[in-house]
């Protein structure tokens, strides 16, 4: 038996691998999901013929109910709680590798070293994530403020974690050769480690999130790894280290996008209120639904930069409607994406695949940036951290360095925002005071509505 749940274990990992590589293609990512969904059903029907696997019916509970919240939240939560979605989830498998180092631990089976040295190391980053994703999740959802930061927050940072890894150090010591813990050392170890994950989490606000959140990803595939090596469970093993280096290439990712040091992001995060150094020049100039429209319908080249306003107002589907209107009338149209546009990578990739605009229309920020100088009109919807100007120019900006679209550099710029509220930054935007942009005041859908009748009525 064991080598038929063995060779599943090997075709689930198969299908983890293929299917992470297919979601690298949004052609393709819908397919990958299956595949990877397969291989999820897979390894979690395999576990019930593990030799001495007992307590069947809990498990089956389990599966029932968990599947059940999943099944029913997936169906019912909207595309802009997304983000918040996967944050929480993200957290359930960090908390759930570090519960599974805990029952080895009661169990008190005789280990060596390298078993326990890899259940507390899985334990300490399994509880930092969930803590830390609980923590992200309510940001997220605008339960909690942006950013707590405790007075001396770094030295706690330094002193808690310290105090961790040294209680599990000597957890790891104290068990060698029978297993067994010191049930009250390990539950202050737990609550040690879910208050650094807390801790660490809590000052992060401002632009920093992306960076975090994809950062707690890859905790969550290690912590998750490490404890399929103390299972002996390979498709946990695989499963675990696919995330890990998948969380750990993205928070790469990110931390470049906004150019800004992974340990920068933990110790001296941006702070939520953050505001610009520098006194902002110029005034806020509107326009009407009328002059956008004939604006866009007489350029030559447009260039749409979606943002997470876009999202929240569900507008992709008008987005795309005006853009075909425009290119009907001779117009190029192109789109361009910041990597941290919204509230969760891909964000506005996902959305506008959904409204149907062809991938080829859609560029990174390094494809499209040197083109803005060529562009009659760079329509911004709902986007305002990754265009504000500021992060080029004025030293004493939080996101000073911060590489954003050159919105600013089209002949003309046209914001669609509902007011005057602040981006996910808190910081206020230059490019709205610019000599070349032009405000366009409303929610996204019904501000592209409005261009659109008017577009129509152009001909
Ligand atoms: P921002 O959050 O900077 O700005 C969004 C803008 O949209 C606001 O200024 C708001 O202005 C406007 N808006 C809100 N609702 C609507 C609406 N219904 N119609 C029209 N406009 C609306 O968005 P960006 O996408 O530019 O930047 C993303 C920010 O989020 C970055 O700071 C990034 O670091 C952060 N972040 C990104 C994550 C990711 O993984 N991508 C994760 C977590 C945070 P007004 O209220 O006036 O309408």
């Amino acid at each position: 038996m064991e080598w038929i749940v063995n060779g599943i274990y090997l075709l689930v990992s198969v299908l983890f691998i293929v299917g992470l590589k297919a979601m690298a293609s949004p052609v393709k990512a819908r397919r990958g999901i299956a595949w990877a969904g397969v291989g999820m059903v897979l390894a979690t029907a395999a576990t019930f013929f593990v030799p001495g696997m007992r307590n069947m019916a809990l498990i089956a509970i389990a599966i029932v109910l968990g599947g059940g919240v999943a099944w029913w939240a997936g169906r019912v939560v909207k595309m802009t709680d997304m983000p918040q979605m996967v944050a929480i989830y993200n957290g359930m498998g960090g908390g759930a590798a570090a519960l599974i180092a805990a029952v080895e631990f009661a169990r008190a089976e005789v280990h060596g070293p390298v078993v326990g040295t890899l259940a507390v190391l899985g334990s300490l980053i399994g509880s930092v994530a969930f803590s830390g994703s609980v923590i992200a999740f309510l940001k997220l959802q605008g339960i909690m403020k942006k950013a707590i930061r405790l007075p001396a927050q770094n030295l706690i940072n330094i002193v808690l974690a310290l105090i961790t890894i040294g209680l599990g150090v000597w957890i790891v010591l104290s068990s060698m050769g029978t297993g067994s813990a010191n049930p009250f050392l390990l539950v202050l170890f737990f609550l040690l480690a879910l208050a650094l994950g807390a801790v660490l989490t809590m000052p992060i606000g401002g632009a920093d999130m992306p960076v975090v959140i994809s950062l707690l990803n890859a905790f969550t595939g290690l912590a998750v790894g490490f404890e399929g090596y103390v299972l002996g469970n390979p498709a946990l093993i695989i499963a675990g280290i696919v995330v890990g280096a998948s969380g750990t290439l993205l928070t790469q990712l990110m931390a470049k996008a906004m150019n800004r040091p992974i340990l920068g992001v933990l110790f001296t995060p941006i702070s939520g209120e953050a505001q610009a150094g520098g006194a902002i020049e110029g005034r806020l100039k509107e326009l009407t639904a009328t002059d956008a429209a004939a604006m866009m319908r007489y350029a030559e080249k447009v260039i749409i930069v979606p943002g997470y306003g876009m999202a929240v107002a569900g507008a992709q589907h008008k987005v795309w409607e005006m853009a075909k209107l425009l290119e009907d009338a001779g117009v190029e149209v192109s789109f361009a994406i910041h990597p941290v546009a919204g509230r969760m990578p891909g964000h506005m990739n996902v959305l506008l695949a959904e409204a149907g605009v062809p991938y080829e229309k859609i560029f990174d920020l390094d494809e499209i940036n040197a083109e803005f100088p060529q562009t009659d009109v760079a329509l911004v919807i709902g986007a305002n951290d990754v265009v504000n100007p500021v992060a080029r120019t004025d030293k004493t900006s939080p996101i000073y360095g911060m590489p954003i679209l050159d919105a600013d550099k089209a002949h003309n710029c046209i914001v669609i925002k509902r007011g005057r509220g602040a981006g996910y930054s808190g910081i206020e935007n230059a490019l709205f005071y610019a000599e070349n942009t032009s405000m366009l005041y409303g929610s996204a859908q019904q501000a592209v509505a409005d261009v659109i009748s008017q577009l129509k009525q152009l001909g």
